[in-house]
C-alpha cells in the first residue's frame, strides 16, 4: 500500500544517499541499530564463514587499540568459537605494523580467518593507512573489517576506494541519532548473519527497518561529507591551537597519538595522521577522572577516554599497547572538537586548565574522585 510504499521509497532515498557518502554502491549498504551491531556482524560474519568455508581457518589479526565492539567481540570468539585472536603491534603513536602484518600473513595466510583494524581510533586519534593494510591482506587472500565509526564524516573515507570487505559505520557520530548505523559489505564478501529472522537486508540482518533513524542518519550523513573540506580544515586549526595552548601552559603534558607534520599537510592521498577533531594529552602526577571533574565544574566537558568497570577507574587498553606504564595512562585526558567548538570554547579550557591540573595533582593518584568531590563542593566528608 502507499505508506508501505513511501516509507520503502524514504530507506532506499536514504540508502543511495549514504551509499554516496561512504563510496559504495547502495545495496552495499546493510543498516544496523549503530556501529557496535555493525562490528559484531562483521567480525562473526567474516568468522563463521570464513570457518565455514575451511574448518583451519580460525585466526584472526587484530589491533589492540579496537574499541570494545570489536576487542570484546573477538575475544568472545576466542573463549566460544575456538579462534586464536592475533594482537598486532602498534608504535608509541598508535599506528599499526604492517611489517607484523605481512609475517603474520606470510607464515599463517591459511589459517586466517580475517584482519580487524580501525580506521581511525576513538581515544587518541591516530588515523591507520586502510588502503596499504588492505591491499597487503588481499595479497594473501584474507578479508578485512575495518571500523571507520570515527572516520566516516571526519575523513575522506571511501569504501571502494580503501578495498575494505566490511566497514561500520555510526548515526551518532556524525551528527545523526544514536541507535541507528550501517555495515558497509561488499557485493562479493559473504558472512554468516548474526541476527535471524524477516530476512530484510539481502537475509544478512533481520528485522524491521527503522525508517526515521535511517533518514536521520543519511541527512546527517550528507551534510557531514558535503562540509567535510571546510569543517575539517576548521577543526584542525582549532585542535593545533588547542595543542599549541596545552603544551604551553602545562609544559608536562603529552601529546599521545600521531603528531601531524604541519597543520593540514598530509603524506597518504589526502589522509591526514590524526583526526581532526582529536586533542589526546597524558597529564603526569594526576588521576584522568580528577581532571575531568575539575574542568566540569569550569564548563568544559572532556574524557578520560578508558572504560570504567564497576566505578573502578582502568588504564586505557589504547594507552597500554602504545607502550605507556599503567601510571603514565592514569593521567590522561581527551578534548573532542565537533561542529558546535568555538575558539571561545578552546580559550575556556586553556583558561581553566592550569588551575584544574593543580588541584587534581593535588589530589593525587589514589583517592581521586571523592576527594576532588569534598574539594570542589566544599562538603567535608
Ligand atoms: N567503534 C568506535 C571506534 C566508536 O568510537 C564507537 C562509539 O563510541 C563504536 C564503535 C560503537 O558505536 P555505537 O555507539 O553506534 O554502537
Amino acid at each position: 500500500h502507499g505508506s508501505g510504499r513511501r516509507a520503502r521509497m524514504v530507506v532506499e532515498d536514504s540508502r543511495e544517499a549514504l551509499a554516496a557518502a561512504a563510496g559504495c554502491h547502495p545495496s552495499e549498504i546493510i543498516f544496523t541499530s549503530g556501529g557496535t551491531e555493525a562490528d559484531n556482524l562483521a567480525v562473526k560474519g567474516l568468522y563463521w564463514s570464513r570457518r565455514d568455508a575451511d574448518p583451519r581457518r580460525t585466526r584472526i589479526l587484530c589491533s589492540p587499540i579496537e574499541h570494545h565492539a570489536v576487542l570484546d567481540t573477538v575475544q568472545w570468539l576466542e573463549k566460544h568459537e575456538g579462534a586464536t585472536v592475533v594482537w598486532l603491534p602498534v608504535d608509541h603513536e598508535g599506528v599499526v605494523s604492517e611489517e607484523a602484518i605481512r609475517a603474520e600473513l606470510a607464515a599463517h595466510a591459511d589459517s586466517t580467518a580475517l584482519l580487524t583494524v580501525m580506521w581511525a581510533n576513538n581515544e587518541v586519534g591516530t588515523v591507520q593507512d586502510i588502503p596499504a593494510i588492505t591491499a597487503l591482506a588481499h595479497e594473501y587472500g584474507v578479508p578485512v573489517h575495518t571500523d571507520a565509526v570515527q572516520a566516516f564524516g571526519s575523513l575522506p573515507v571511501n569504501f571502494r576506494a580503501a578495498g575494505v570487505d566490511t566497514m561500520a559505520i555510526s548515526g551518532h557520530k556524525i551528527g545523526g541519532p544514536v541507535g541507528v548505523g550501517a555495515l558497509v559489505v561488499g557485493r562479493a564478501v559473504k558472512l554468516t548473519p548474526v541476527m535471524h529472522g524477516g530476512g530484510q537486508e539481502r537475509d544478512i540482518r533481520s528485522g524491521t527497518l527503522d525508517t526515521p533513524g535511517i533518514a536521520a542518519f543519511a541527512a546527517a550523513a550528507r551534510e557531514a561529507t558535503e562540509n567535510l573540506p571546510a569543517e575539517s580544515a576548521r577543526l584542525r586549526q582549532l585542535r593545533d591551537t588547542l595543542i599549541a595552548g596545552v603544551e604551553r601552559e602545562i609544559p608536562d603534558a603529552v601529546l599521545r597519538g600521531a603528531r601531524e607534520e604541519q597543520s593540514g599537510d598530509t603524506d597518504r592521498q589526502g589522509m591526514p595522521r590524526r583526526l581532526p577533531g582529536n586533542a589526546h594529552f597524558t597529564f603526569p602526577g594526576c588521576e584522568g577522572d580528577s581532571l575531568l571533574f575539575l574542568l566540569d565544574l569550569a564548563g568544559v566537558e572532556s574524557s578520560t577516554g578508558s572504560a570504567c568497570t564497576a566505578g573502578v577507574p582502568r588504564p586505557s587498553h589504547v594507552l597500554l599497547a602504545m607502550g605507556l606504564s599503567e601510571t603514565e595512562a592514569r593521567g590522561a585526558q581527551r578534548f573532542s572538537l565537533g561542529h558546535t567548538t568555538t575558539s571561545a570554547d578552546v580559550d575556556t579550557l586553556l583558561n581553566a586548565l592550569p588551575g584544574a591540573y593543580e588541584r587534581a595533582k593535588k589530589a593525587g593518584m589514589a583517592s581521586h574522585v571523592s576527594s576532588i568531590q569534598t574539594a570542589g563542593t566544599g562538603f567535608t566528608s
